[in-house]
């Protein structure tokens, strides 16, 4: 399939940043891509390829210099991200959660935590997790009941459930919150510590089962009693947890963003090779109008979705308040990344529904002749992920409406109705 619909030469992109992305599709196409099926097939954990964008450097683009990163900024990040999730999503979400497992460490932690815990998330050899969502506690994620309670020495005793974690069973570290004080307010009472695997007490139920991105491991864990140290409390202070949790939303929502373009531009990839290749009535598909206005329709959203993106990074980069533009652009290009693939798998009909054609030796369904449309049924079931992670869409749309209202001077609606 022809990989280069997206040029390369962005209009909006410094001339380094267009480097890095040529840099970057380059390794896609070799060695990501042709992993990628392997990785959905054996559900395999992508270790080698994270470890492969550390010896790259890749991993250091969204560290200060100071800790041994080069800087480069979330730009950066939209633009791995877009190209890594273009063909392989879980990779994208080992990368996003070690990211989002040492930005507490690096911003708000002591000098001996940095020391610790980042030189391996920034050389590829450590992966990283977060570690918010309880069972009851989703959106509603200050309805947490995990608790930490300080023993005689001044060490924490945790106890409590979190599911979902993305990358948890492989984690080396977890950044992890949790309620210090209960008799205040959550989000004043909520506190983020640095966990080990090999912490007595920790234990790891069980992977969730996906319904796509078979390579991301989800996983459910349990904390008994488990001991943690108080050199191990991010920042050694209590009750900066909310703090913490608010400084990476915006990075965490404009890199899921990003990824969302990747699978989008992927969609519309295979949407315009199936219809330029197949023929009814006598005419490639691409001659009837609903097809190609169809394409044009998901290449106008993608555009719109990666122009909102690289404007939520590059405020993020310029150090200003990001929440309004990396809320709209999340929402706006995970919706419109499930929506290309839905309306590509359209444009490959029943080809679009199957995995591919079952080979008896191998046992497996294969796609030999490489046909585009047995990719589509991948990327709608990734795509459809990222309108619930880093805040669903619904909870977004409810921040968006309340900056809306804000910026106009008027009352919110829960201000108006006493909520
Ligand atoms: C594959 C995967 C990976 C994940 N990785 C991580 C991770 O690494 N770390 C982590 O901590 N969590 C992770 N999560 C959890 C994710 O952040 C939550 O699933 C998400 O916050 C929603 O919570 P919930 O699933 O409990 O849904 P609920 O909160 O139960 O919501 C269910 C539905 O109701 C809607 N809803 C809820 N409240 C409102 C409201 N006030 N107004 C309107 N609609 C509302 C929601 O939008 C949603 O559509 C992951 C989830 C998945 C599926």
């Amino acid at each position: 399939m022809s990989e280069n619909y997206y040029p390369l030469e962005n209009v909006l992109s410094s001339e380094e940043e267009n480097k890095f992305r040529k840099e970057v599709r380059e390794w896609v196409l070799n060695e990501v891509l042709p992993e990628s099926d392997r990785i959905e097939h054996e559900k395999l954990f992508p270790r080698h390829l994270f470890k492969k964008m550390g010896e790259r450097g890749y991993l250091k683009a969204l560290f200060p210099k100071s800790v041994g990163g080069t800087e480069l900024g979330i730009k950066y990040g939209f633009i791995l991200c877009e190209e890594i999730s273009w063909a392989c999503r879980p990779l994208v979400a080992a990368f996003d959660c070690t990211i989002f497992g040492s930005i507490p460490i690096m911003r708000f932690g002591t000098p001996e935590q940095i020391k610790k815990y980042l030189p391996g998330a920034i050389n590829g050899d450590k992966i990283g997790a977060i570690g918010m969502t309880e069972p009851n506690a989703g959106s509603d994620v200050f309805s947490m009941k995990t608790y930490a309670k300080k023993d005689s020495n001044g060490d924490y005793i945790i106890n409590g459930e979190k599911r979902f974690i993305t990358n948890g069973s492989q984690a080396d570290f977890l950044t992890l919150w949790c309620l210090t004080d209960t008799n205040v307010k959550p989000h004043l009472g909520m506190s983020a510590f640095i966990i080990e695997p090999s912490f007595q007490g920790f234990e790891i139920v069980g992977d969730f089962e996906l319904m796509g991105c078979h390579g991301l491991k989800n996983t459910y864990m349990r904390f008994n009693n488990m001991k943690v140290p108080k050199e191990n409390l991010i920042g050694l202070k209590e009750g900066l947890g909310a703090k913490i949790l608010l400084d990476e939303l915006d990075s965490e929502r404009t890199l899921a963003a990003s990824s969302a373009c990747g699978g989008a531009r992927r969609a519309i990839e295979i949407a315009a090779k199936h219809a330029n290749e197949r023929k009814q009535f006598k005419k490639a598909l691409k001659s009837f109008e609903w097809v190609s206005f169809t394409i044009a329709d998901m290449a106008i959203r993608l555009e719109a979705a990666r122009n909102l993106t690289y404007q939520a990074a590059c405020v993020i980069d310029a150090g200003k308040d990001a929440s309004k533009i990396a809320a709209i652009a999340k929402v706006y290009s995970t919706d419109i990344g499930f929506e290309c693939a839905n309306l590509a798998l359209q444009i490959c009909g029943g080809l679009g529904y199957m995995k591919g054609e079952y080979n008896k030796d191998a046992g497996s369904y294969l796609n030999p002749n490489g046909s585009p449309a047995y990719v589509i049924e991948r990327v709608f079931r990734a795509t459809r992920l990222s309108s619930i992670t880093a805040g669903t869409n619904q909870i977004l749309r409810y921040l968006i409406q309340r900056e809306v209202f804000k910026e106009m001077n008027l009352k919110t609606p829960e201000e108006s109705q006493n909520w």
